[in-house]
């Protein structure tokens, strides 16, 4: 048989070509030919095939699958997604924040958890991250928060100083920085990992009754992390080890899973609870608000197409379904405008239309043309309208979650209650959580990280820092990196 039996090779017209070898030419010798549009085609499309990688979160991978509601949520949420016995199809995509597209997995950083339910309702969104709390809690220092992670202006340089800078200026993040520096800032594998909103939304059941929630997904293969040696050794010598583990693991018939769990605060305790519960640097202490299981999500597809099932996928806050909605956070709710916004930038306008990104649930919007739309639009194209097109029912689908908010416009910090303590849920964490081989593994890391580069002031700032977390671990910090005490000081 001629071909072997393969498809023969078209263009992107579909017009078969004579060869993938040899470009047309003058004589087996001679000059190329303009008019050899098939090479022209190749060269052409191969220039454009990056996209612009994500600002953070750019290096990540994912998967398919399912969400499985296990237990009766519905006295908290009409959402059809968490209704008893709801089987889901979701994505989920894991990442590192700081690193570009290509760097390496094993980088100390939190990581996303990003995870799109394509419900009959329209998609939910849950951009959520791999730790219970953020750096900062005011999304005005987001944008100089990414850039003192990422590279300097003049040297192009990853810079421990400016990470320390920002940090010792910002004594909100205290909590994070001590998450990310204890052994759960490596995660072994994406599969080993746990995965939390970290923001505060709100549910609304099918009454309108109103409660604050935090999501929290909970590996079912149990916590396992990489020691800093351990992830700088596999940093050079397998730089996608988690994108790599979660692909052979689904490959092999391994399907990770996560047993989603919720906080749950009944809505008026949140005005007079003892933290503002819509603070991105605080958990909700177990104690006060017990974890309520809810289901199942598990893993098991992997994409067949990279570029478009996980570099097109496009996961945004905003995406929330009645019986889902914000909350006060202010984190919360700029990245409801901010993401959106990013997939406009990145992918164009009609990014929703990425089969990725697509519902699996009737569209009928008025939004209309822009580059690359592929869905046909229909008259009419306006509302309100007399010739039959989509009309809002607000009876059914009332704008239920909401909250009252009155006062004058301010920039100004949130109103400060009694345990709004910048240092007090980090110090839960290093005192408690911890273990005294954590705490040792806790010192080796955080010393060695400020020896790399770290100058005055900021190294003096780093020190004051750490024994606000604790006094005994920011001392010993101090003299792993060898504090230069000023002349006169005690122990001179
Ligand atoms: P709990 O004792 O009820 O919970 C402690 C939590 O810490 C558990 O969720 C545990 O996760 C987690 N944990 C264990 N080791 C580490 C580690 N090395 N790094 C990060 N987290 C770890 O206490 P509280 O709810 O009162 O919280 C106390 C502190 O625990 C908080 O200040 C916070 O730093 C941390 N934490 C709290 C969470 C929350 O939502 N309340 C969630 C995660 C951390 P697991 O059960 O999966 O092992």
């Amino acid at each position: 048989m001629a071909n072997d039996g393969r498809k023969p090779t078209t263009n992107d017209a579909g017009i078969p070509v004579s060869s993938d070898e040899h470009s047309l030419t003058v004589g087996p010798d001679g000059p190329i030919l303009l008019h050899d549009h098939y090479l022209i085609e190749q060269m052409a499309q191969f220039n454009r095939e990056r996209i612009p990688e994500r600002q953070p979160h750019a290096k990540g991978g994912g998967a398919f699958g399912r969400f499985e509601v296990t237990h009766d949520v519905s006295e908290y949420t009409k959402a059809a997604v968490f209704q008893p016995g709801a089987k889901t199809d979701v994505l989920l995509r894991f990442s590192s924040v700081a690193g570009e597209r290509g760097s390496p997995d094993t980088w100390r950083d939190p990581r996303g958890f990003a995870v799109k339910f394509y419900t009959p309702e329209g998609n939910y969104d849950m951009v959520g991250n791999n730790t219970p709390v953020f750096f900062i809690r005011d999304p005005m220092k987001f944008q100089h928060f990414i850039r003192s992670q990422k590279r300097r202006a003049d040297s192009n340089l990853r810079d421990h100083d400016m990470q320390w800078d920002f940090w010792t200026l910002s004594p909100e993040s205290a909590h994070q920085v001590a998450w990310l520096m204890g052994d759960r800032g490596i995660p072994r594998t994406w599969r080993h990992m746990n995965g939390y909103s970290s923001h505060t939304y709100m549910w609304v059941n099918e009454k309108g009754h109103k409660f604050w929630v935090k999501y929290h997904f909970k590996t079912n293969q149990g916590i396992e992390f990489l020691t800093q040696e351990e992830a700088d050794r596999l940093a050079g010598t397998d730089g996608d080890y988690h994108t790599r583990d979660l692909y052979e693991a689904i490959e092999g018939g391994d399907h990770p899973s996560w047993t989603l769990h919720m906080q749950i605060m009944p809505f008026d305790d949140a005005e007079t609870y003892r933290f503002n519960p819509f603070d991105l640097t605080k958990v909700w202490p177990h104690g006060d608000y017990p974890l309520v299981e809810v289901g199942q999500l598990t893993l098991d597809r992997n994409p067949t197409d990279y570029h478009t099932e996980m570099e097109q996928a496009a996961f945004e806050p905003n995406s929330l379904v009645p019986g889902i909605g914000a909350s006060p956070d202010r984190m919360l709710l700029a990245r409801v405008f901010s993401y959106a916004d990013a997939h406009r930038a990145r992918l164009g306008v009609n990014y929703k239309q990425i089969p990725v990104n697509a519902p699996q649930s009737p569209v009928h919007s008025y939004s209309k043309d822009g580059a690359m739309r592929i869905q046909n639009v229909s008259d009419p194209v306006y509302a309100p309208n007399s010739k039959g097109g989509p009309q809002a029912d607000g009876e059914r689908y009332p704008e239920s979650a909401t909250w009252q908010s009155d006062g004058d416009m301010v920039r100004a910090a949130y109103t400060p209650r009694k345990d709004d303590d910048d240092f007090v849920q980090a110090q839960a964490l290093v005192r408690k959580v911890m273990d005294d081989e954590q705490r040792d593994r806790l010192v080796a890391t955080v010393s060695g990280h400020l020896k790399g580069g770290v100058t005055q002031p900021v190294l003096e700032r780093a020190f004051e820092y750490w024994r606000n977390i604790d006094q005994e671990v920011g001392d010993r910090i101090a003299e792993a990196v060898g504090e230069k005490k000023p002349a006169g000081a005690p122990g001179d």
